[in-house]
């Protein structure tokens, strides 16, 4: 006997899942979200050290200029939850680290003449000059940036970051993607042009789980551990996915997971050529050392990583942003490292990831000892980056799918902004909002 089919079976328990499940069941839609892992969140999820510490497996925050996370908080009632806390942000190069959190910052900025920092610093009116992204589309970070600022603003600045994001892909990447980022960076500034950036109380795993709660609370299913591993479609119509030998029914389909997975996914049962093109889009690994230290590394919270021959684009100290109170007095720091898969280092265990991350530390802050080290995780996901390559716009898979009842909401169709949870948000209501159309078409039935 089969179950009565749910109005909308959405795949994965990201924000981009959680968001259109909660837009789903408030419209009073019967719906199933099904989850590979055990928590919720996605790449946003948390992880609990062994005294119960948590924290998120990936460092995570938000702007203070992001609007759809605010407005979702506002709804399950947790306003008064979000911190907004200002930022200190620093560039470790030629061997020292320079901040960068104010205007000021970037005149004392002396690895570049006074001629180049002006330039640098005027680089904000080129970008506000820019009032249609496709403008620029079609050329690379590098091509639409270096004629503006110059080789070697180019080269100390800029390079150091495109390339350590997007390893062989960085001369490939979009203008438009920079150019997004670019622009709504300038706006995340106070009055005194320093900036601020906002953070959930508990994290982002806490926020995952009154979603979930309040989705619960309508009504909603969460089936967690449960990998979808295909999908059955009859008449250009999914019925159901498959769970290993399990299903679940449903009128409408929401597919979230990275690209490739869905490829995965729909393997056997779509076209050819639409499954090419789920896969035709790159992306990054990321392979992430969360260090919980007994004493700080510095005082800066975010740290670009501009000296050539360290293989991190980051250092990001938490606790330089968040209370250590919140971790037990502790410190948390992650070390962050886009990467192929090809990449031999994909594959170190955590052990062997920790000692080759940890000599670069040393080298980077040489009063660092193992000894402050109380306890780490090494975090991976295959899928971290999704790479915006020139003309994205034109080869990225919309949402629509070849069957009538299912559509994909994934971070990689998150342009010309960078994926984020808030965006994750604002696509997730989005695909929601298709859904009630077509259920209120009655097109699935
Ligand atoms: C290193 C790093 C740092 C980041 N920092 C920030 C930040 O500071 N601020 C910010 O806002 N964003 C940040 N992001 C981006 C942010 O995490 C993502 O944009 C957002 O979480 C994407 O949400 P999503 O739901 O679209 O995708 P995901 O979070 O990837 O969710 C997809 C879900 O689908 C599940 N899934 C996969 N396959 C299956 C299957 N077969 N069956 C069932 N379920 C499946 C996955 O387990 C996952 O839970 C960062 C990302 C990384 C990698």
């Amino acid at each position: 006997m089969t179950a009565t089919p749910y109005d909308a079976v959405v795949v994965g328990a990201g924000y981009t899942g959680l968001a259109a499940a909660f837009t789903l069941a408030k419209a009073g839609k019967t719906v199933c979200v099904v989850e590979a892992d055990e928590t919720p969140g996605g790449l946003a999820g948390t992880f609990r050290f062994s005294d119960g510490v948590v924290i998120e497996k990936f460092y995570h925050h938000w702007f203070n200029n992001d609007v759809f996370v605010p407005e979702l908080v506002r709804e399950i009632g947790h306003e008064e939850d979000i911190i907004t806390l200002p930022s200190r942000n620093g560039m470790y190069f030629n061997g020292r680290i320079w901040n960068l959190s104010t205007p000021l910052d970037l005149i004392r900025f002396t690895p570049l003449s006074l001629f180049e920092r002006i330039r640098l610093g005027s680089l904000v009116f080129r970008v506000r000059s820019v009032k249609d992204w496709k403008q620029i589309e079609h050329l690379s970070v590098r091509e639409w940036l270096e004629p503006m600022v110059g080789e070697k603003v180019y080269r100390v600045v800029w390079e150091p970051l495109i390339s350590a994001k997007f390893s062989q892909y960085a001369d490939d990447v979009s203008a438009a993607w920079f150019w997004k980022k670019l622009a709504l960076r300038g706006s995340t500034r106070n009055s005194k042009g320093a900036e601020e950036l906002a953070y959930f109380r508990g994290g982002f795993g806490r926020l995952a789980d009154l979603i979930v709660a309040e989705v619960e609370k309508m009504g909603g299913t969460f089936l967690f551990n449960q990998p979808v591993t295909g999908v059955k479609a009859e008449q250009g119509k999914v019925t159901a996915v498959k769970l290993g030998d399990r299903e679940v029914a449903g009128r409408q389909f929401v597919f979230t997971p990275a690209f490739p997975l869905i490829a995965n996914i729909f393997d056997g049962v779509a076209a050819a050529d639409w499954l090419e093109r789920l896969r035709r889009v790159h992306y990054l690994a990321n392979m992430c050392l969360v260090l919980r230290l007994d004493r700080s590394l510095s005082d800066t919270y975010w740290l670009n990583v501009n000296d050539p021959g360290f293989p991190f684009v980051g250092v990001i100290e938490h606790t330089n942003f968040d209370s250590p109170e919140n971790y037990a007095g502790s410190k948390i720091a992650y070390l962050s490292r886009y990467l192929p898969v090809e990449d031999p280092v994909w594959s170190y265990t955590d052990d062997d990831y920790a000692d080759f991350a940890l000599v670069h530390l040393k080298r980077m802050f040489p009063e660092f000892d193992r000894s402050w080290i109380l306890d780490y995780r090494v975090w991976r996901t295959q899928y971290g980056q999704p790479v915006t390559e020139r003309d994205y716009s034109r080869y990225v898979p919309k949402s629509e799918t070849p069957f009538d009842n299912a559509l994909i909401a994934t971070m990689a169709q998150v342009y010309p902004e960078d994926r984020g949870t808030n965006y994750a948000i604002r696509e997730g209501r989005k695909v929601a909002r298709q859904v009630l159309d077509r259920l209120a078409a009655g097109s699935a039935d």
